[in-house]
């Protein structure tokens, strides 16, 4: 019978862990145990040093087996098995044990903690006991991807694989690909044109012959896993199956819809609109009220559905240079227009953005400032002597005055938002979400594309709202 050898090791983390598990205590309790050799507790057992320790237990005291009881398998359990390789032992003789997401950080309580932590590793112990060596497998994967989502991101994702030379299938649900891009006129701070960048892109995806475009798609089913996924999908009446083996999710994000805030009147109030209506109005070169007329001032609205804990509390990020930019757009277009930015803050994030919104204060062209967590501007009908169509009711914070602003057109600066079909999406691939239904990657700043599913990965504003270099 195999004489059973486990060698233990309780990591501190600086003192992430050791703050609220008794270390020593449990790596003493821990030697008591069957068939373990010897147990020991260490700073950092990921360091080189940490490393060396088990390769030399390992060798010194004839360890057949190792349990390490630190952070997130998902981090270091590679870490640990390549140890145990250089040791000359079966890398899968290795549990590991996660005392610091589940335990440490979880629980306020040293003496319940540590015992969560002595009763976890009491389980690992026991189950190492019954491992057996395995060995790597290869089998033959698909190279070929799936991107679902035909906007930016996912046109770039296709067009950066197929120039690898690898086969692309592109799904988007709508009629044609392109996406958010479609409606989009001019890009800031540049001003350069969307159209002529969507339709250089649109030609080249079209053209390639590693892409293959389906639209009007719609999943029924995917299953697999990474190297060999299959996926059947319907599109424009006509059913396929598409094997690859790997996914991007690249299905965007879409604006809120401002009905539900009563105070901006969207839908019973002619003339207030949304930021993506006013594109529109700018790409079509016309900017009209609804009888027809030029307006004489424009007021923009921001944070509409963002920064509030009523709708998102996120911060939209596109739109405060959306509405510089359409400001300008606008002044360009009719000179005499009398222009109003209603803010909570100016978030003009990305590069040369700044400087964009310091050229923006002309004595025609107004910034006023409200407090979003406390009153929020309201729109109503000007009266006939106003000389306007609408009139806003704001507190100025700056001036701490209640001020009410002429406009004949107002201009609402909605939040993106999550698709409707994330949820969908997500059981699917089998990916997760956060609270506000955008898709989580595997780490934020280590690996912010992958996913926690092996093969499947994020690219664009499925994970939270970008402008288009991000
Ligand atoms: Fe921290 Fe994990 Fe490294 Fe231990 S192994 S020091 S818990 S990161
Ligand atoms: Fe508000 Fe500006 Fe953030 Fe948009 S980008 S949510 S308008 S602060």
């Amino acid at each position: 019978m195999e004489d059973i050898r486990i060698g233990v090791y309780v990591c501190w983390c600086g003192t992430n862990i050791a703050k609220m598990v008794d270390v020593e205590d449990v790596a003493k309790e821990m030697k008591k145990r069957p068939n373990v050799v010897l147990a020991s507790d260490y700073k950092y057992m990921c360091s080189d040093p940490g490393q060396d320790m088990i390769v030399n237990d390992i060798k010194e005291h004839k360890l057949n087996r190792v349990v390490v009881a630190a952070c997130s398998p998902r981090i270091h359990e590679l870490t640990f098995r390549k140890a145990l390789k250089n040791a000359g032992l079966n890398p899968y003789m290795f549990e590991m044990v996660n005392i610091r997401e589940q335990v440490s950080w979880v629980h306020t309580n040293r003496v319940e903690a540590t015992k969560k932590a002595k009763a976890l590793i009491a389980g690992a112990i026991n189950r190492v006991r019954w491992h057996s060596s395995l060995d790597k497998r290869s089998v033959p994967i698909n190279p070929a991807t799936l991107v679902i989502g035909g906007g930016i991101a996912g046109i770039s994702a296709a067009l950066k694989i197929a120039g690898a030379g690898v086969e692309v299938f592109l799904l988007e649900k709508e009629k044609e690909i392109g996406g958010m891009l479609n409606h989009i006129d001019l890009s800031f701070p540049h001003f350069n044109s969307v159209s002529e960048l969507i339709q250089d892109k649109l030609k080249l995806v079209k053209n390639h012959s590693l892409i293959k475009v389906f639209t009007s798609c719609e999943i029924e089913d995917i299953f697999g896993y990474v190297g060999n996924f299959e996926a059947k999908i319907k599109y424009e009446n006509k059913s396929e199956t598409l094997k690859f083996g790997s996914i991007i999710v690249a299905t965007g994000l879409k604006p809120f819809n401002p009905k539900s805030l009563t105070n901006y009147g969207y839908e019973q109030h002619k003339n207030v609109i949304t930021s993506l209506e006013f594109e529109k109005m700018l790409k079509n070169g016309e900017i009209l009220t609804t009888d027809g007329s030029e307006p004489r001032h424009i007021a923009f609205i921001h944070c509409v559905g963002s920064r509030n804990t009523e709708q998102h509390s996120y911060c939209s990020r596109v739109c405060c240079n959306t509405a510089l930019k359409q400001a300008k757009q606008a002044k360009q277009a009719l000179p005499d227009v009398m222009v109003y930015n209603l803010y909570a803050d100016m978030r003009s994030i990305g590069k040369d953005c700044e400087e964009f919104y310091a050229r923006s204060f002309t004595k025609d062209h107004m910034f006023l400032m409200f407090d979003n967590h406390k009153t929020l501007p309201k729109i109503k009908t000007a009266d006939s002597s106003d000389n306007c169509n609408l009139l806003i009711e704001v507190d100025e914070l700056l001036s701490n005055e209640a001020l009410e602003v002429p406009a004949d057109l107002v201009v609402l600066m909605v939040a993106m938002e999550a698709q409707e079909d994330a949820k969908k999406i997500s059981h699917d691939v089998g990916i997760s979400m956060c609270g506000n239904n955008f898709f989580i990657e595997r780490h934020p700043k280590l690996d912010p594309f992958a996913t926690t599913t092996a093969g499947v990965y994020l690219a664009g504003t499925c994970q939270s709202p970008k402008d288009i270099p991000d």
